[in-house]
């Protein structure tokens, strides 16, 4: 097991939530030969940081994600459309380019819909305001829905 850490190059995630460029990203990875390449595996530990989706709070996550990838050299005999996995990348038999990896390893692991806790009630969908803040506020504004049933009766009279 090899153990790096390093400020992460480019965001790490996601549109909605994940590391941010120069936040610490820390690998602990093995790297095995083996006959097509290199087989890299271990795991990535980094703070992501998003918006909750509901009420647009900021989210921090701890990522702590597996890392998997098969570096292959580019003469490997495997046929690359057999194995069209998305853990294949290609190695030049020098430099092995984790970015991706990474990058793919901690995207996976994040949510899709970052929450700033599992029942965030969001926010009011009359004037904005965070239902956590103020979870009784309430508005004299009649549903559309009703308005609309309002509108069929006056006509009708
Ligand atoms: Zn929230
Ligand atoms: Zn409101």
């Amino acid at each position: 097991m090899e153990n790096l850490t390093f400020p992460a190059p480019v965001v790490l995630g996601t549109d909605v939530i994940g590391v941010p460029v120069g936040g610490d990203v820390e690998l602990e990875l093995s790297f095995e030969s083996v006959s097509d390449g290199i087989w890299v595996s271990g795991s990535v530990k980094a703070q992501a940081e998003g918006e909750c989706v509901r009420c647009l709070d900021k989210v921090r996550l701890d990522v702590d994600a597996p890392v998997q990838g098969m570096f292959m050299f580019p003469d490997s005999q495997r046929e690359a459309d057999e194995d069209e996995s998305e853990d294949v990348f290609e190695f030049d038999g020098e430099t092995i380019e984790l970015e991706e990896v990474v990058r793919d390893a901690v995207a996976t692991s994040l949510p899709y819909t970052p929450l700033c806790s599992p029942d965030c009630p969001g926010l009011c969908d009359q004037c904005g305001a965070r239902l956590a803040d103020d979870p009784d506020h309430e508005h004299e504004v009649i549903d559309p829905r009703w308005s609309a049933l309002q509108n069929l009766r006056d006509n009708e009279g």
